[in-house]
């Protein structure tokens, strides 16, 4: 058994749940290798579409006026082994629930049962 797997038991159920997502998403990083940006979206104006799509981004559309563009390069701190600023990344990063993104095909905290 790893330390970690020792101590985990003896934490409060709120610091293991961070401690389990943490572990699962420093093995994972999935959702480090896309971006996807809300846009408005104008029915009567496809120009937004169309030149999302051209420059060859998947688009989904999500509602009659917004799109997701989904750009999908891996972050610039992103690493093999990691994100290298993971200690200080993005609070967006930070506050991020891989559960609850339908574009992140893969996620380990997803697959748990935190
Ligand atoms: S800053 Fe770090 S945690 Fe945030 S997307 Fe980039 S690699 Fe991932």
């Amino acid at each position: 058994m790893t330390t970690t797997a020792k101590l985990i038991p003896l934490l409060k159920r709120e610091d293991r749940e961070k401690k389990l997502r943490s572990d699962l998403c420093l093995k994972c990083f999935e959702c480090c290798k896309l971006t996807v940006i809300p846009t408005a979206y104008d029915k009567d104006n496809k120009e937004a579409l169309e030149f999302y799509e051209a420059k060859g981004f998947k688009v989904v559309k999500f509602a009659a006026d917004l799109l997701h563009v989904v750009i999908a390069i891996d972050c610039a701190n992103l690493t093999p082994f990691g994100c290298k600023i993971y200690a200080n990344r993005p609070k967006w990063c930070k506050i991020y629930d891989g559960r609850l993104d339908p574009f992140v095909p893969v996620c380990l905290w997803n697959k748990s049962a935190v």
